[in-house]
């Protein structure tokens, strides 16, 4: 079953090597294995990995992401230009828009979005993810004015203004019910880059999206190794998902005092679950640093994100033994945003590749889209570069050769900070294939390069 022979492969460098598949792992390697009947493939030198780990990103919302209206660069530049994208959306109901940059037309509110559109009920995403912008027509669909979800921004007068914060859930349930998007073309995209294993960190996952993600891993429309951050503590997953370390979200449109977040990360620890902490800004780090003073350490807990991190607190992150999954891709994305919007005095402290691994923390690289480029090596070429789309580099001295950013996508899923899994006699037949060999491909990173990916010995993608 699914047993194959993979011929003259470049494994770990070395040319020419055959590799044995059987049972779902690899069960041999060396030059010239015979077939014995066995189906061939032949590699033509190409390099065979083990297969990608994107270590942070969000299933269900990529999967909404593509039935969306994009409304933010490079395809959205200007209130016009929204105002456009909008008017065009297929359908006559709800238009769910995403990827909002306050760069097209401001921090937008249901009057400013009326005035781009108020024909049909209207919900845009900013970017971030925290946020979404309703028209009016939309906020009275919901009865944003009288709800008590304290998301919603009121003004002066108590008004609801049409922002809402990190409140997705709620929005979700006053929305007409559709139920979670299918994830089939998802999976079959994350295959296609070579991407075997994922982590789902979306916060607080309801009953029902966890039973969408099982039953998504259950019939092979994700056909990667799935582990979950969002299982509520004491909630047990089927054998199709791993529970991952606890979702906790620092917002920063309203950051927890010591004391609660403290609890927070008590309450996963004592459930025998390590934390994951969304954190971007310097003022979360440094809160959580002080509440993991306090509450100590479990290994595997980690920063996810972790945007901007003061020289100083690196010292600190070794210590604690924490693990940071960053996001590189994002400088690739918005990085001309973040040369005008964000402090001067930050700059040297976003997105922390190299200076973190020199220290000896932990580094694990990821995608979180779909806010960031899904893929992986996009954000390995961003992680060499670390360039803007307009050609400047940011903390070019934070930069990781090739090689070693596409290390941190190599990892286990439960040790995302961990050494990079290898090809060798008793792993998990979790591999990819590129059509050239590893050198080209490191100077060059593009998906195109990928032949085929298998997990547990199948073939789930292959050109
Ligand atoms: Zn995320």
């Amino acid at each position: 079953m699914n047993d194959l022979l993979i011929r003259d492969a470049e494994v770990g460098g070395r040319p020419r090597t055959d590799v044995l598949l059987r049972d779902g792992a690899v069960a041999a390697l060396g030059p010239d294995l015979p077939a014995a009947g066995l189906p061939v493939l032949d590699a033509r030198g190409g390099a065979l990995l083990p297969g990608l780990h994107d270590h942070h990103l969000h299933l269900h919302a990529l999967a909404a992401d593509s039935a969306s209206v994009r409304c933010g660069p490079p395809r959205v530049r200007t209130a016009d230009e929204l105002a456009r994208a909008l008017a065009a959306a297929a359908g006559d109901g709800w238009i769910r828009g995403t990827g909002y940059a306050e760069t097209v037309a401001g921090m937008l509110d249901s009057t400013g979005l009326d005035a781009l559109c108020r024909g049909r009920p209207v919900r845009i995403q900013h970017r971030s993810g925290a946020l979404w912008f309703l028209n009016s027509a939309a906020a009275r669909l919901v009865g944003l004015d009288t709800a008590t979800e304290p998301g919603v921004e009121r003004d002066a007068e108590g008004r609801a203004t049409g922002r809402l914060w990190r409140a997705d859930t709620w929005l979700r349930s006053r929305l007409p019910a559709t139920g979670p998007p299918d994830l089939t073309e998802v999976g079959a995209a994350l295959a296609r880059y070579g991407i075997t294993g994922i982590t789902d960190a979306t916060p607080d996952l309801t009953d029902t999206s966890l039973d969408a993600l099982t039953r998504a891993a259950a019939s092979g429309a994700i056909p990667q190794r799935l582990n979950l951050l969002g299982v509520p503590l004491g909630r047990a997953s089927g054998p199709e998902v791993t529970v991952g370390a606890y979702k906790i979200v620092l917002a920063d449109s309203g950051l927890p005092d010591i004391e609660t977040l403290a609890t927070a990360v008590r309450r996963a620890h004592a459930a025998a679950r390590p934390v994951a902490v969304h954190c971007v800004s310097r003022e979360a780090l440094l809160i959580l640093l002080a509440v993991f003073a306090e509450t100590g350490t479990l290994p595997g807990d980690r920063i996810e994100h972790g945007a901007i991190i003061p020289a100083e607190s690196v010292r600190t992150l070794r210590n604690l033994g924490l693990t940071v999954v960053t996001q590189p891709g994002f400088l690739a994305d918005r990085g001309d945003d973040y040369l005008r919007r964000v402090d001067r005095t930050d700059l040297p402290d976003l997105y922390r590749c190299r200076s973190l691994t020199e220290a000896g923390v932990g580094l694990a690289l990821s995608s979180d889209a779909p806010y960031g480029p899904a893929d992986p090596w996009q954000v390995i070429e961003a992680a060499r570069t670390r360039r803007a789309p307009g050609g400047a580099a940011l903390g070019a001295g934070e930069a990781l050769p090739a090689a070693q950013a596409l290390g941190h996508y190599l990892a286990p899923l439960h040790d995302p900070g961990g050494r990079g899994r290898t090809v060798a006699p008793g792993v998990k037949a979790d591999l990819v294939l590129l059509d050239r060999p590893i050198a080209p491909m490191l100077r060059h990173p593009e998906a195109e390069a990928v032949r085929a990916t298998i997990i547990g010995g199948r073939m789930v993608f292959e050109q």
